[in-house]
């Protein structure tokens, strides 16, 4: 029988097992999956857990919408009754001066298309304003030449939007640092309004008029389930993960947690993966689904240039700290879903969620469930703090920037070693190299946040990229 190893047990390996079951044919050979996972538990970066009536997540805590695949994804394990959309009221913050900003209503990630909310945000500055504005007026850069995303939109929206929205809002997604993050590679969907519209004020407002036009509410269509920008399921993000887990494991798939890969070579028509402790398998096709760095160390032996080239994908380190207070003590009046800090504000958290306001289901009644970010490009030594170090500075932080000084009734911290891939000027360049290398070793499959997207929804997209390709291969 066929074999297919898939290395590394986070969403994007299980969700490439999945679709390698999900769309094999009856004229598919039969073939067995073999799922080997470092770790001890399955998920990777996602992991939630449930103490004391409080739902915590360590890593991700949602999917957002527009990218459609981790939604589908769960409706089609039967996740859909599951799945939750965000709260009334979502205002995000911004700090500015040591004190909280709403974000102007109709910034859509860094480019304002509402001018009322701008013109009287407390936010940005009146020259700040002004130059924001004129971005309608800016040419668009000739030629298709990379560049850092504070490049961009420091030639598209001025200093003060880098510096106040898009390095905290939007750099903050990828815990990047915008002077040396690839627009091109991180933010495409940027680029492309520039290059279509020549501006991305005016093709935001075109594509939102296009958007509502395609989307008219049909009459017969019945009650639809709320879909906001960020989703994410009642139970927690690991509720994906198990139920993935347990539909495979009812199908020819074995998998094998506790199992490190030290390499992958060649074998005949195939490929040896080799274990930690000796032992070894062979298979048809392999597919790594760890971070490239751990992809880079399981293929040092066999394709040195590939490895090399793979290593070249730096990451970054970040912690999460969710942090619990009862109701009655937290004064401020949380009316949004939290904020986030700019580089320029030099303190020590990146962002904080308000988690108990922004998803129901997350915490008793009476209290109040906080998730500050640590780490990141700018501030990665703060990830090495012990907890005690650590929970003592986001205490201060909340303290200082939300008023908070009661004691806890709950404080949990999940450190994330390299987890973070960062897509630096010339991604795209050093992922067509190493996909044009990947087509010299057919049977041989690269997938995960490191290449193509770096969020879950991304993650599952190319795991199923990987299996279709699988597939045909075993077929042939
Ligand atoms: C703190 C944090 C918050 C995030 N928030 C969001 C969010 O809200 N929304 C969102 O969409 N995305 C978010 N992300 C990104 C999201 O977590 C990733 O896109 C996604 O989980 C990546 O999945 P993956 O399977 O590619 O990698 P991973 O989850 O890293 O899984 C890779 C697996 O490979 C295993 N492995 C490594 N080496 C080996 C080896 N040699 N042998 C066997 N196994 C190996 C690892 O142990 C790991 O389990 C966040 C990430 C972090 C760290």
């Amino acid at each position: 029988m066929k074999k297919v190893v898939i290395i590394g047990g986070g969403i994007a390996g299980l969700a490439a097992a999945y679709s390698l079951r999900e769309h094999q044919t009856p004229d598919t050979p039969d073939f067995e999956i073999i799922l080997l996972e470092k770790n001890n538990r399955l998920g990777g970066n996602i992991r939630t857990e449930k103490t004391d009536g409080f739902l915590i997540e360590g890593g991700p805590d949602c999917f957002i919408s527009e990218k459609p695949w981790a939604m589908e994804l769960c409706k089609r394990i039967g996740l859909g009754d599951k799945i939750l959309p965000t709260n009334e009221g979502g205002k995000t913050y911004v700090l500015s001066g040591g004190k909280l900003h709403i974000l102007p209503d109709g910034v859509i990630l860094m480019v304002p298309t509402k001018m009322l909310p701008l013109a009287t945000s407390t936010l940005i500055s009146w020259a700040g304003k002004i130059r924001m504005a004129s971005e309608i007026f800016v040419p668009k850069k000739k030629g298709r030449e990379d560049e850092t995303l504070g490049q961009f939109v420091r030639r598209r929206l001025g200093q003060e939007a880098l510096d106040k929205i898009a390095e905290p809002l939007v750099a903050g997604v990828h815990a990047g640092d915008p002077e040396t993050m690839s627009v091109r590679a991180s933010f495409p969907k940027f680029v492309q309004l520039e290059e279509e519209y020549g501006s991305l004020i005016k093709g935001m407002i075109k594509r939102m008029e296009l958007l509502k036009k395609t989307h008219k509410p049909q009459a017969s269509a019945g009650p639809k389930k709320k879909v906001t920008m960020f989703m994410t399921l009642k139970d927690g993000l690991s509720e994906m993960i198990d139920t993935l887990t347990t539909i495979l494991l009812k199908t020819n798939t074995r998998i094998e947690k506790g199992v490190a890969v030290t390499g992958v070579t060649k074998k005949n028509n195939g490929y040896e993966v080799a274990l930690d402790g000796g032992k070894s398998i062979e298979a048809d096709a392999v597919v790594i689904a760890a971070p490239a760095y751990a992809a880079a160390n399981v293929l040092s032996r066999f394709d040195a240039d590939l490895s090399q080239k793979l290593l070249t994908i730096p990451y970054v380190s970040t912690a999460t700290v969710s942090i619990a207070f009862k109701k009655s003590d937290v004064k401020h009046p949380l009316n949004g879903f939290g904020f986030v800090v700019p580089k320029i504000e030099k303190r020590r958290i990146m962002a904080a969620t308000w988690t108990s306001r922004k998803f129901s289901f997350r915490a008793p009644d009476d209290t109040v469930l906080i998730r500050c970010f640590v780490g990141g490009s700018k501030n990665m030594e703060l990830v090495n703090l012990s907890d005690p170090e650590m929970i003592k500075m986001v205490k201060e932080e909340l303290r200082d920037t939300m008023g908070i000084t009661a004691e806890p009734v709950l404080v949990k911290v999940f450190r994330w070693i390299n987890s973070m891939p960062q897509y630096t000027v010339g991604h795209e360049d050093r992922i067509k190299w190493i996909e044009e290398r990947l087509a010299n070793h057919p049977g041989l499959y690269l997938t995960g946040s490191a290449y193509h997207g770096i969020g879950i929804s991304d993650s599952i997209r190319i795991g199923e990229v990987v299996a279709k390709k699988i597939l045909h291969q075993l077929k042939n």
